[in-house]
């Protein structure tokens, strides 16, 4: 289903790049309400350096690139968020074929959301980006070919960050302030949203 170009990976992976960086003052934001306000620039930080490897991230097949945007992420975002999305990368790369189908990626997709739950020690529920992966994970373990599923995918990411507004934070800093963390998204599912809804609208376009 998903053969791409190296100018097709370079233009998604450009893609996903500049949406995590043009959005860094809202995730500033976020984490300024509910954390310690580095979300934005944790996350710029780690794009950057994927967009410096842009021209040898695409030369690439599939699997190694997504790999590598894991181990730029890992070296670059810190924080907690950093080697939870390096889990995320890392280990959708190794469960990708070449050439993933809807179901190939559904199963690469369940293996990722694992890793994540098994870094963070974490699990839905708990007001994190788990909280927008795990939906997402289950609408595609559920999915069939059709022209609206990328539409749909990108409603569940965007509804299930939203719905992290009125969750009370169990993990990462934001549980520190208890009921006052309700009340505000979750950085860590924010960005994961705008993640997932470039990633759709590039394949998309
Ligand atoms: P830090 O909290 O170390 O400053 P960031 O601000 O970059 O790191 O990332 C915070 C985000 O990481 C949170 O909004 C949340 O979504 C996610 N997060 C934190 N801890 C966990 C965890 N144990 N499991 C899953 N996600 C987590
Ligand atoms: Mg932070
Ligand atoms: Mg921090």
């Amino acid at each position: 289903m998903v053969a791409l170009t190296s100018e097709q990976l370079k233009r998604l992976i450009e893609t996903l790049a500049n949406t995590v960086i043009a959005e860094t003052e809202r995730l500033t934001a976020l984490d300024q309400a509910i954390g310690d306000g580095d979300h934005g620039l944790n996350m710029k930080r780690g794009f950057e350096a994927v967009l410096a490897d842009l021209d040898g991230l695409s030369r690439k097949p599939l699997p190694d690139a997504v790999k590598a945007i894991g181990t730029h992420l890992v070296m670059k975002v810190g924080g907690a968020s950093g080697p939870l999305y390096g889990s995320l990368f890392l280990t959708l790369g190794k469960e990708l074929p070449a050439e993933p189908g809807l179901a190939e990626f559904a199963t690469a997709f369940d293996a990722a959301f694992a890793a994540v739950k098994a870094r963070g020690k974490s699990d839905v529920g708990q007001k994190t980006m788990l909280d927008v992966l795990g939906p997402v994970r289950d609408a595609l373990a559920a999915a069939s070919p059709d022209p609206l599923l990328g539409d749909r995918i990108k409603r569940v990411a965007t509804e299930a960050a939203e719905a992290t507004v009125n969750m009370k934070a169990i993990r990462g800093r934001a549980s520190f302030l208890g009921e006052r963390s309700i009340g505000h998204m979750d950085p860590g599912a924010c960005s994961s949203a705008l993640m997932i809804s470039a990633v759709i609208d590039c394949l998309e376009s």
